[in-house]
């Protein structure tokens, strides 16, 4: 495995939080879709048709759901009958633009406590500019249809949403226009063109949200590596930093494998997709099961400031993420911790013992510069701003490491593997980290309360 430079950047890094009024309140079913979707590019305007199960708790009245403020609704059935609903301007924030907050009243008997919903609605999206793309944004969504290229995803609410962070099913149908490359979340079942269209079909039976992401112009490579098919699509990436960038997923990927066993990749293959934007969400990009997705410019103008820029750091983080992506709400530092620290445990491995010292250093120099009343790791907020970001990722990894070098090598990764398949699945918060690991320090479990509970920088 060729050795990487490894960046010690402190980029800003939106990759699966979403604000907490969208995770779900211990919903444990699934939230089944079937989707089909008619994108045109050079119009901008989206037209959905979806059947939609949902799940609703005993005696509910009614149900709500986001959807993208400039959307119209055309038609919505509850049961096969048309239904009661109203909507109101829903919650907004820097990166996630207004969405409206659909009510619908449910009928007044129901056979399951789930109810299937027909709606259609289409409309463009509001123009917001990328993420970073000025210096002075108030609001920023990564997601946009344009001649250029499509990306949805979950910021920009373009589909009904329940809730973020819990199992969703999906089925989907894509239809563009006849030469546009389209690639979603799941397995690809079909591609055909039909009357000038290129349509395609996409089932993913335990998601978490539903990316689409198209361009006329994308090449794609494949590569077979470790058991997995990953592949690779970019407009105008250099070839020999694509056939760089396998070999660390491919590595990235034994290493996980070896320590946690096999995680949910839909169909055995990784799809790395580089979305032909701008600027975007920083450093690898966003991460969903067996897909992430990279904006290509900002790729590209960090490769123009440096030859040797490599994207290891934001990949072993998000292959990490194949496995680290239970925590809910205010648990999702348990996500970021353990995608934080096992990306730097793939540098001890990739770059030996040295690199790994650096990597941790620069966490401590980090979390070190935290003021004093910082909120502990048990009550750090669901978002990335900078110094949430430094207790929730960098914090999170030195407790784990200090966690690790009190446990010794064996029983640490042993104990990773057992909370990650216990858990798996499932949404979790800081209460069953905390009581999981405390299990594990028999002696030694004040450590865990220390770490979780101390406000500001170094506990110890
Ligand atoms: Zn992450």
């Amino acid at each position: 495995m060729p050795c990487s430079k490894i960046h010690l950047l402190t980029p800003v890094l939106f990759l699966l939080a979403l604000p907490a009024f969208l995770m779900a309140q211990g919903k444990a079913a699934p939230t089944s879709y079937d989707l089909r979707v008619r994108i045109e590019p050079a119009s901008g305007n989206l037209a959905v048709l979806a059947k939609i199960e949902i799940p609703v708790e005993p005696g509910a009245k009614n149900f709500r759901f986001n959807l993208h403020g400039t959307f119209v609704i055309k038609k919505l059935l509850l049961e096969g009958k048309d239904a009661i609903f109203s909507s109101v301007p829903g919650e907004a924030s820097f990166m996630l633009p207004p969405p409206q907050r659909v009510i619908v009243t449910l009928p007044a008997v129901l056979a399951q406590n789930k109810v299937h919903m027909d709606i259609e609605y289409e409309g463009r999206l509001k123009e917001v500019g990328e993420f970073g793309a000025s210096s002075d944004q108030k609001e920023a969504m990564d997601d946009q249809i344009n001649s250029r290229m499509v990306e949805l995803a979950g910021y920009s609410s373009w589909y009904p949403q329940f809730t973020f962070g819990t199992p969703l099913q999906l089925a989907l149908e894509v239809s563009l226009p006849q030469g546009w490359i389209t690639i979603c979340s799941g397995k690809q079942l079909e591609n055909r063109v039909k009357e000038g269209r290129e349509i395609t079909r996409w089932s993913s039976p335990n998601d978490i949200d539903i990316l689409v992401v198209a361009s006329p112009h994308f090449k794609k490579k494949t590569f077979r590596e470790a058991g997995t098919n990953i592949e690779i699509y970019h407009t105008q990436m250099p070839e020999a930093f694509i056939d760089n960038e396998v070999q660390q997923i491919a590595g990235v990927l034994k290493l996980t494998t070896d320590r946690l066993g096999e995680t949910n990749i839909p169909a055995g293959t990784i799809k790395h997709v580089y979305s032909p934007k701008r600027k975007g969400q920083g450093a690898a990009g966003i991460s969903r099961p067996g897909m992430i997705v990279t904006s290509e410019g900002r790729t590209l103008d960090s490769l123009a400031q440096d030859p040797h820029f490599s994207l290891f750091q934001g990949i072993a983080h998000e292959v990490a993420h194949f496995w680290w992506n239970f925590g809910a709400d205010q648990g999702d530092w348990i996500n970021e911790a353990f995608a934080e620290y096992f990306f730097s445990t793939a540098v001890q491995t990739v770059s030996g013992e040295q690199a790994f010292q650096v990597v941790l250093d620069n966490y401590r120099k980090q979390v070190r510069g935290l003021p004093p009343d910082v909120p502990s790791l048990a009550n750090v907020p669901f978002m990335n701003d900078k110094v949430a970001f430094v207790v929730r990722y960098y914090k999170g990894s030195l407790m784990l490491h200090s966690l690790r070098q009190t446990l010794g090598d064996d029983k640490f990764f042993q104990a990773c593997r057992s909370f990650s398949d216990t858990y798996k699945g499932k949404s979790i918060g800081t209460q069953e980290f905390r009581t999981f690991w405390k299990d594990r320090l028999g002696d030694h479990k004040a450590l865990v309360d220390t770490w979780l509970d101390a406000k500001g920088g170094l506990p110890m």
